[in-house]
């Protein structure tokens, strides 16, 4: 594990307003007019491959009618930690329920070869000090991941009454019991008192409407469905040895694609990769955990580990001193600028302003270097230009991988640039095209990603939402969240949101999603304890935390206006606020601005109070 500064052109050696130049040309190649509506609603258009379940056989049951105390909405991070906490604090007549067929959320149905967790899993996977259980390396595959969440589930005993294979088709608040009557596509009726919206955020996946896609007569499936029958291989064992007499496209270069492409790149007859947008592909240096090094932990290592991770990666700054604990391409910009702040014995004395005009600067710097990268590994010119990156570090999501590169020199794959035509043009009965050419293929697969920033409606896909006196979760949102502390909204009673709303932000997911659930979990426990029916945030207190969320907002509208479109900003679109401006939309929600130190204090703050300030109680 190095925790080196990497080696980077330094700030003369490259021309950064050329650079800027080139990223906003880059950006404005991308920016198509149709925006989300470039993507179809896969409920209307792809029924089948939507709701189909390739992992696990859909079992009959009987539709279930019951009265819980809480449903909470989803068996991914954010419904296992709010069955974690329901379960602590001694709350147990609950039920996650979830379309997939077991826990894990994305990690259920993402099951792609090489599949694996891009941070560090000594931060991301939850628990690991109360379960004792150590993460095999630094980056965990697909499966460790899924199979740690049975891990927990197991041994907290959270799944007796999980329901999985179902899809949540209905919420509505009934005023007349104060409870959400719940339906789903298994015929279920199920009148909860409290619901926790624990539905993720890469949940929907979205596929291209690629005119001609349904003339298409090969296979194809979404990355999120891998279809192992037909590629050969498994889950744990991705030897994808049908595909070796087949020709194969793969639609994205994202994420998912990059992990996906080197297997294909490996196994099949032919590969066609269909690049809009290229992504940045460090080194990956996967290191097996150093036993040594998990004997030696002291206890409270993970927070510590993951308060290092966040300040590095959310604030861009270590405490004096502080050394950089994970030391990966999230965290190489704060820990090149400290190195140098430091030797030149100005870590105390540098001004704030001057720190962060330096971190520009590094941005440019580290994006440079990635690109030379590029050029030392590609051996295709035309390749290599295609595959440098031109917009700014965290545009879209870094990434790190020690084949993708090397895949692009086998004689098997081509790198076909789309970003001309903003897309793939169209496919046909035998294939696609792609700048005017016809290629033929078996199989097209699509790694085309989720609906994250699109409207809420595409995102949640759940038909009837309604709060108080029919409202629509979509109406009350359409013009952005109004929330207190990020956690409940006025007009949905009982209702409880994980995920990024306007609460605190911090660099681990699922350290967020967890005490998120914890403070929801405290809000239900204090309204069973008081014999409440209904608890929500009073307009005037929800009102007062939304304008001190906008007021303290950090406005990152400069940076996001330099970036290619993609889910990160609803493909580069504005939106219309309530008072009719427009704003970026953020994938990451309308984070606390003071931080995720001060947010944690805000709400430990109010528990400590005991009043549940801010909420209509009845
Ligand atoms: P992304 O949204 O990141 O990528 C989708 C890709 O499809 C992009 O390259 C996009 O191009 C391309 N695309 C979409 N439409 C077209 C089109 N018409 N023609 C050509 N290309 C097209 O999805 P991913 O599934 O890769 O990743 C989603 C998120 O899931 C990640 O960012 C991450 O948060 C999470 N994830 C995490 C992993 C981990 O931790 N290891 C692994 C995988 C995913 P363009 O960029 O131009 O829009």
């Amino acid at each position: 594990m190095t925790c080196e500064p990497t080696n980077v052109p330094s700030p003369e050696e490259i021309d950064i307003p050329a650079i800027q130049e080139k990223y906003q040309q880059e950006r404005n190649k991308r920016i198509r007019p149709d925006g989300q509506k470039q993507y179809a609603k896969i409920k209307e258009e792809f029924t089948e491959e939507y709701l189909h379940d390739p992992h696990t056989p859909v079992v009959s049951r009987d539709p279930i009618s019951e009265d819980l105390d809480v449903a909470v909405l989803g068996t991914g991070w954010s419904g296992l930690l709010s069955a974690y906490h329901l379960k602590n604090a001694g709350i147990t007549n609950f039920r996650n329920i979830d379309h997939g067929g077991d826990w894990g959320g994305v990690w259920y149905w993402n099951r792609y070869p090489g599949i694996q967790c891009d941070n560090d899993a000594y931060c991301y996977l939850p628990l690991l000090e109360e379960t004792g259980f150590m993460p095999s390396k630094k980056y965990s595959d697909g499966y460790e991941i899924y199979d740690y969440f049975k891990v927990i589930a197991e041994k907290y005993s959270l799944g007796e009454k999980a329901l999985f294979h179902t899809l949540i088709t209905g919420l509505r608040w009934d005023d007349n019991i104060k409870r959400w009557r719940i339906s789903t596509n298994r015929g279920d009726e199920i009148r909860a008192r409290f619901v926790i919206m624990a539905n993720g955020l890469l949940n929907i996946p979205k596929l291209p409407k690629i005119p001609g896609i349904h003339d298409f007569q090969g296979k194809m499936f979404h990355t999120s469905r891998w279809e192992y029958d037909y590629t050969g291989g498994s889950y744990r064992n991705p030897v994808l040895d049908k595909l070796k007499d087949k020709k194969v496209a793969i639609i994205g270069t994202g994420a998912t694609a990059i992990q996906a492409i080197p297997y294909l790149g490996k196994y099949a007859k032919q590969v066609y990769v269909l690049q809009r947008t290229p992504s940045p592909v460090d080194q990956r240096n996967n290191n097996p955990t150093d036993p040594e090094w998990a004997a030696s932990l002291q206890p409270g290592w993970q927070k510590e580990r993951m308060a290092n991770f966040h300040r590095a990666a959310m604030e861009g700054r270590f405490l004096p001193g502080e050394e950089d604990l994970v030391g990966d391409f999230w965290t190489e910009i704060t820990r090149n600028l400290m190195a140098e702040v430091r030797a030149e014995g100005r870590e105390q004395e540098i001004s704030i302003e001057e720190y962060y005009s330096r971190r520009d600067t590094m941005d440019y710097q580290v994006m440079e270097r990635m690109r030379r990268r590029v050029e030392s590994l590609i051996e295709d010119q035309e390749t290599s230009e295609a595959l440098k990156v031109w917009y700014r570090f965290l545009c879209k999501r870094p990434l790190s991988n020690d084949d993708y590169y090397d895949t692009f020199n086998r004689p098997n794959v081509k790198l076909i640039d789309v970003s001309e035509t903003q897309g793939v043009e169209r496919m046909t009965e035998n294939g696609f095209v792609a700048n005017g050419e016809e290629y033929d293929i078996d199989c097209m697969i699509f790694a085309s990603g989720f609906e994250v920033t699109s409207d809420l409606d595409r995102r949640w896909g759940i038909d009837t939402y309604e709060g108080r006196n029919g409202i629509s979760i979509y109406d009350h949102w359409k013009y952005g969240y109004k929330t207190l502390h990020g956690t409940m909204t006025s007009n949905f009673p009982n209702q409880f949101f994980i995920g990024y709303y306007q609460g605190g932000l911090n660099a681990t997911t699922t350290e967020q999603y967890g005490r998120q659930a914890y403070h929801s979990t405290y809000i239900i426990k204090e309204a069973l304890a008081r014999g409440l029916s209904a608890v929500e945030p009073s307009e005037q207190a929800q009102e007062a935390y939304v304008q001190h969320v906008r007021e303290t907002a950090v406005d990152i509208s400069a940076f996001q206006a330099q970036c290619p479109p993609s889910y990160y900003n609803n493909e580069g679109h504005k939106v219309k606020d309530e008072d009719g401006h427009l704003k970026f939309r953020n994938f990451l929600g309308e984070a606390y601005g003071p931080g995720w130190d001060a947010f944690e204090k805000l709400l430990a703050d109010w528990r400590e109070q005991g009043d549940l300030d801010g909420l209509v109680t009845e």
